[in-house]
Parts: structure tokens; sequence; C-alpha cells
């Protein structure tokens, strides 16, 4: 048999696996003496231990933390890892179906987690019983490590790192195909008004989205209302504004988008604010924000215009509001991935006050990179194309963070096929289930490039 003839021979069992671990919502919750991340999480890996273990691989439990299960021997070990918990999910936020039931309709599953990350789990469950069957040399161990805590902080990772330690070769199959050689750095920070007219402003649901809408609230007659609504229109900008007596509301709707992708978006906070530039509203305020971050996703205005080989700095605005006279926002940088958070701030040290406003730099975070022709990415890589066929994609950059920047010599690696959206993190997320099944094939294939390194 055929390493892909042998891994449709578990269809059924991939889709009982993965409906019973959908069944378990393994969100976030309050955690307990022996659930570090909440019921959900532990019953979550408990289940999924108990499967590997009834299949008679080697199973550990850390606490609740993390758990693994391994087959193979040698000193060296390639490690998989996935996570077993999920964002939140509710019927009511706009579910066709219920989000803890795996549903299936033709060759498509629903459901929360079937895609991210509980699908490449599974699909490398059976990754490892295939490559049991082949009854080839496993020269390296190999385990399959699952986290309960990727979606909120990865502390689970931390802990895993800290009694297990590193693994010599590994990806995390919650990325992209045909992998992900670099992740952007990040950098955490905060604007503040020390002058302004403006008398309330809120926008914003997460440091790390667009700002979808904001509105604002500011003294009436003393702006051009004409010029406002021409800049509007001109950018296509959809906004409503309220005359009261003494004062002016004013909302403008943007398009949210995720931080690592602020281009796709259109920022509320910057076209309102911009716009009131363009009308002549005198503010001191104002002029800091427009001309330190402005209608830019690039970082121009504060001085950090970077980019490298591979990828553009991109920086965004997700919340702004206002409280006891003061303006306070979020601004969230993501740097090209041969640089260095301290380089990113020396870039900006000078443009970083003004008598409108300051920028307060929170934290900071290093990226990810590895050579596209290390051995790690080309073996990957060639699995992939040798299950695909697919020659044009290649291995790619990416804005948002893995589980690869807290365990040495990983990368991301799948789940996600080129340019589909599974809808993750969204209400109606779904798999294909021949998808699931050409991961498992290519996993396989992966793992057996990797010892042979
Ligand atoms: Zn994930």
């Amino acid at each position: 048999m055929t390493i892909k003839e042998q891994v449709q021979t578990y269809r059924e069992e991939l889709l009982e696996k993965l409906g019973k671990l959908v069944s378990i919502n393994s969100a976030r919750a309050e955690s307990t003496s022996d659930a570090p991340f909440g019921e959900g999480p532990k019953e979550a890996l408990k289940a999924a231990l108990q499967m590997l273990d009834d299949d008679g691989f080697r199973t550990v439990n850390l606490d609740n933390y993390a758990g693994y299960a391994e087959i193979g021997s040698g000193e060296q070990l390639i490690g998989i890892i996935g996570h077993l918990d999920i964002v939140p999910a509710a019927k009511e936020d706009g579910w066709d179906t219920d989000p803890f039931e795996m549903v299936r309709k033709g060759d498509t599953l629903y459901g929360r987690g079937v895609s991210d990350d509980k699908g490449a789990v599974v699909a490398t469950m059976i990754a490892l019983k295939v490559l049991r069957d082949l009854n080839v040399p496993l020269t390296k161990r190999v385990r399959l490590i699952m986290g309960t805590n990727e979606e909120s902080g990865s502390r689970c990772l931390k802990y895993y790192v800290e009694k297990e330690g590193h693994v010599d070769y590994g990806f995390t199959p919650d990325g992209n195909f045909p992998g992900v050689y670099g992740e952007k750095g990040m950098i955490a920070a905060r604007y503040f008004s020390k002058e302004t007219r403006i008398l309330d402003i809120q926008g914003g649901t997460a440091g790390n989205i667009v700002c979808g809408k904001c509105t604002a609230v500011i003294p009436g007659k003393c702006y051009s209302s004409k010029k406002l609504a021409d800049f509007f229109n001109n950018n296509n900008i959809e906004y409503s504004i309220e005359q009261g007596e003494e004062t002016v509301t004013i909302t403008v709707f943007g398009k949210a988008a995720h931080a690592s992708t602020p281009e796709l978006g259109v920022n509320a906070i910057s076209y309102l604010l911009v716009g009131l530039r363009e009308a002549g509203f005198q503010d001191p305020f104002v002029e800091f924000y427009c001309s330190h971050i402005g209608l830019n996703t690039n970082g121009d205005g504060l001085g950090c215009k970077l980019s490298d080989n591979y990828g553009e700095l991109t920086l965004n605005c997700g919340i702004i509001h206002m409280q006891d006279g003061v303006i306070e926002g979020t601004i969230d940088i993501r740097f090209p991935v041969t640089m260095t958070s301290k380089q990113v701030m020396r870039a900006m040290q000078e443009r970083l006050d003004d008598e409108g406003g300051y920028v307060e730099i929170r934290g900071g975070g290093e990226p990810l990179f590895f050579s596209p022709d290390s051995p790690l990415v080309s073996n990957l890589l060639d699995a992939y194309r040798i299950v695909t066929g697919d020659m044009e994609t290649m291995p790619m950059t990416i804005g948002g963070g893995t589980y690869a920047k807290g365990i040495h010599n990983t990368i991301a690696f799948g789940c996600a096929f080129p340019n589909r959206d599974y809808r993750i993190h969204n209400t109606n997320e779904f798999v294909d289930i021949d998808e699931l099944l050409m991961q498992a094939e290519i996993y396989v294939h992966a793992i057996l490039n990797l010892m042979r390194i």
C-alpha cells in the first residue's frame, strides 16, 4: 500500500477522533488547582492523550499544561507541536450549526477547531499511525506535542520547554503550507495626547485588529463640514455626523482586518483624525496623530518605515479611547524578520514626542527567521511538493506569531493550504475531509524527510 492509500484507511477514525475533540469546549476558562487553563482545555488534553494511549503510543501528561505521545528511538527528537485549546465560540454569534458538534455537509466539516488546530492534531495522530504501519526504522524519536493555551499566551509551551527542553527538528501545524520560515518581530506601544480640543473619542475592539468604527465628539463650528464630507466621500469612507447644540458627533466606519495585514483594512481612527485635519480642525493632538501615524500602515510617521528582502514593517492602531481629558491609543508594530526590536526602537527614538502627544513603548518580541534553504525548511517543502504536486507556492514569512517562536528549531508548516480561508477564529469554521487526509499524508513524508537529515 502507498502512504496515500494507508492514510485513506483511517478516514472514518479521523472523523470519529475529531468529532470527539470538537465536542469539548476547550476555550480558556478559570483555572483550578489541577486545570491551569480551565476544565475544557484539561478535558481536551485528557481525551487526546487517551486516544493516543489506546493506539499504543507512549503518552505523558505534563500537569494538564501540555502532553505528548512518542514513537521511535534515538538521540534526536522531532516534534510536531499543535494545540487543543480554541478561541471562544457560541451559536448566537452567527454560527449556522452548533460550534461544539462537528457537522458534516458533503465532504466538509464544520465546528470550532476543525481546522485550528484540533483538525491538525488529529491529522498528526493519523500520520503517526501510518508511520508505525510502514515498519521502517524510526531512527529519531517523533513526538506529537499538544498544548492547551496557544490562543491566550502559549504558557503551555513555555511549561513544556521548561520540563522537556527543545526539539532538534520541529514543525507546528498551525500556520500555512508550504511552510513559514519567518515570523515578524513585534513591538507594542501606546500614544497619549498632551493637549486637545476633542471632547470624547472612542473606537476599536482589540489592539491586534484594525479599528472598524470610531466616534468623536468635538466642539461645533470649528471645522468645515463641507471639507470633511468631501474628504470622506473622496476616500469612499462611510460616516455619520450628528449636529448637537454646541457639539458635533462624528462616526467613521472602517473595515476590520488583522494587525499583521493592516493594509487590508480601513482604519476608522486614522480616517476620522486625518479627516478632521483636512476639514481645518485646529488641534495639537490631531496634528500629532496625523504627522506620526496618519493613513500610513508602514511606520513612516514614526521614522520606522523599515523593510528587508522578506517584507515590510506594518503598524496598526487598534483601540482609541479618552478618559479624564486624555486620549490614549494602542500601536501594534510587526517588524521585518531579519531585524531586532532594538533597531526598530532606535529608528523611532526621535519621533516619539511633540507638543500634541507622545508615544510610550511597552515591549517587544524578536522575530523568527530560518534561511529559506535551511534543511528544515527545504525538507518540509519537499514533503509538501511530493504530496500536492504544487511546485509554485513558496514558503513564506508572516506577521503573526505561532508556537515556533517558543521552541527552537521549529517552523509553522500547515495546516492551511494556499489561498484557502477556513474562517478560523470566526463563525462557521470549516475544513474539507480530503484536506485533513492530505495533511496527514504530508506529515508522514515530512517526518520521514526530517528523519533522514
Ligand atoms: Zn491555532
